[in-house]
């Protein structure tokens, strides 16, 4: 009994310790960006120089081998599980498996009617929390969320100061690349004092399904890539630009899954290309370029970038779908209630000290 009591109390305060190599503050915004079907090989090699926007990403800790979900490799479902930090699917997972404009609610069209119990996702944490919240997509189909997300669907706050029930202020669903950054550089312009933003971008992912995801240089996919990283740039720029907003933003990049398998689609999930995708996190400023799994092999996998891994995998690969515990993680928020993606916020940011200015600690 005794010793059973002490490895409670040990587990507690390992849980209540800031986690080792936690960011070394909090941020006030947060921009989940997804650059929908870019595949990693497009922003690294020789030609990543002309990608400064995409570069300034990758000066942070980053991997250009995450993973999407195991089982599916399509757009809504992808998103859905950046959102809730869940997978598709299993018992855990949120279950939205289509890719189309969400039907009417009155015909089933939320998260939670789908999955016959509320879902909730980052939005729920941070809009209890005081924090404004956006979607900014370039797709229709995203309505899911805010259908799933508004006065009517969304659940009551019982946490602090009620805030309400509609998780998600701003919809918009922009046509344009250069609008969708538009409006993200208005929002964290607006005023508000923190505010967490999805940010979808589909230019990316239109071409690969019109022309094929082509890596060859100048191809039109690569060009399209180009064309992202201009806009991502004058946004970088625009903040820099800010002084109210400096080192103030961070950004959670990453992809809803790559593609060209097949040829123009991305639908086989146990193909490489479509199922390793990019995550960078920037930190407010460029700083050093840290690998990202390399920094985690101790809580993630390490596999080889071809090799498919099942959602059973313990530990997982690094997925996007820890994307939304990590948002919170970055504004010193708790995780998403029944997520299980990053669940623990242990994703780490910062290496570990070198050995030699480790602490020595008795082994328990
Ligand atoms: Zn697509």
């Amino acid at each position: 009994m005794m010793i059973a009591a002490a490895l409670v109390i040990a587990s507690i305060a390992a849980a209540q310790a800031p986690a080792a190599g936690a960011p070394p503050r909090v941020f006030d915004h947060v921009v989940v960006l997804s650059v929908d079907g870019l595949r990693p090989d497009a922003i690294d090699g020789p030609e990543d120089g002309a990608l400064p926007g995409f570069r300034r990403l990758l000066r942070g800790p980053h991997t250009l081998q995450a993973r999407t979900d195991p089982d599916i490799t399509i757009t809504l479902p992808n998103h859905v599980s950046m959102l809730t930090s869940r997978p598709v699917g299993g018992p855990g997972g949120h279950g939205w498996t289509e890719n189309g404009d969400p039907p009417a609610v009155r015909h089933g069209g939320t998260l939670h009617l789908r999955k016959g119990a509320y879902v909730a996702a980052m939005f729920d944490v941070a809009h209890d929390h005081g924090v404004t919240t956006a979607v900014i997509a370039t797709k229709s189909k995203f309505w899911l969320i805010a259908q799933s997300y508004d006065g009517s669907a969304g659940a009551p706050d019982t946490t602090g100061p009620d805030d309400g029930r509609a998780k998600v202020d701003l919809f918009a669903c922009a046509r344009a690349t250069n609008d969708a950054f538009r409006l993200a550089t208005a929002q964290l312009r607006s005023g508000a004092p923190r505010t967490l933003t999805l940010l979808h971008i589909a230019e990316t992912d239109s071409t690969g399904h019109a022309h094929a995801w082509d890596m060859a240089a100048g191809s039109r996919y690569r060009t399209a890539v180009a064309n992202v990283d201009a806009a991502l740039d004058g946004f970088l720029q625009a903040l820099d630009a800010e002084p109210s907003l400096k080192g103030r933003v961070a950004i959670v990049m990453t992809a809803d899954h790559g593609g060209g398998a097949p040829p123009l689609s991305h639908t086989e999930p146990r193909a490489a290309v479509n199922f390793l995708i990019p995550f960078a996190v920037w930190l407010g400023q460029d700083g050093a370029p840290e690998e990202l799994v390399a920094m985690n092999a101790d809580r993630r996998a390490v596999v080889p970038a071809g090799e498919h891994v099942p959602l059973e995998a313990v530990p997982p690969p690094i997925r996007s779908a820890e994307a939304g515990n990590l948002a919170l993680q970055l504004m010193g928020l708790p995780a998403i209630p029944g997520s299980s993606a990053n669940a623990s916020q242990d994703l780490r940011l910062v290496p570990l000290p070198a050995p030699a200015a480790a602490t020595s600690a008795p082994a328990p």
